[in-house]
């Protein structure tokens, strides 16, 4: 007799609470790579004029409002950006400019969590970014506004700070690429589906947090998000 192995049951469904009543469901998390040209003079980075680069993180690495996120292993910099997030609402490949914001469900705040030590190592070492960025709780994601309630989000304040002091201070205006251009650039090269979101890029400020840090990112038209961080997993 053998035995009975079962398909390993799915992963709770990662899901991202909408303004008002109900719950968005995420199926997938991109993230864009250097979109405010402060942020990318304070990394030094090379070439100002590239063109937007896109990473993922795990699904399951969404942590939600008011979530205590756990210092990561393998880094002494680990760091806040905090970010515009997209919410798409309807699919769609090679999405022209024109029609681009109709694929945009809603909006809220969000951080890309990094293990900033680890990005530069992967970055001078030419390896892929996941260890900087895609780790577990790496994507606090606020509450979703939708179009219908607030509008698309185009302008506007984006303000990150730690213990109540402000670290982080941009205008949404500032990306270098923005909402509509992200939308048509990520379509070119993979299919968009409702569920998806797209974190935009930060504004320059970005810092280190030690242990109980109070991170709070607020944007203009949208609901606040805060998180703590905790010491390390033991
Ligand atoms: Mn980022």
């Amino acid at each position: 007799m053998s035995a009975a192995w079962r398909v390993a049951p799915a992963i709770n469904e990662t899901v991202v609470p909408l303004l008002g009543d109900g719950v968005f469901p995420v199926r997938r998390i991109y993230c864009v790579g250097r979109n405010y040209l402060e942020h990318i003079r304070e990394m030094k980075e090379a070439d100002e004029r590239d063109p937007p680069f896109f990473f993922q993180k795990p699904r399951d690495s969404i942590v939600q409002h008011d979530a205590v996120v756990p210092y990561p292993p393998l880094t002494s910099d680990f760091q806040f950006e905090g970010e515009l997030v997209l919410a798409i609402g309807r699919p769609g490949r090679n999405i022209g400019l024109d029609t681009a914001l109709d694929h945009v469900f809603g909006y809220a705040a969000g951080i890309d969590l990094t293990r900033r030590d680890r990005q530069r190592d992967a970055r001078d070492m030419r390896l892929p970014w996941e260890i900087g960025k895609s780790f577990d709780a790496s994507a606090p994601c606020g509450t979703i506004t939708s179009v219908s309630d607030g509008g698309h989000r185009l302008r506007g304040n984006i303000t990150l700070s730690v213990n109540g002091q402000e670290r982080q201070r941009g205008d949404l205006e500032q990306m270098i690429w923005n909402v509509p251009e992200i939308v048509m650039q990520l379509s070119r090269q993979v299919n968009l589906a409702t569920g998806d979101l797209i974190f935009t890029g930060t504004p320059a400020g970005v810092g280190a947090v030690v242990p109980g840090d109070d991170i709070k990112v607020a944007i203009d038209g949208l609901t606040p998000l805060r998180i703590l961080i905790a010491p390390p997993e033991e």
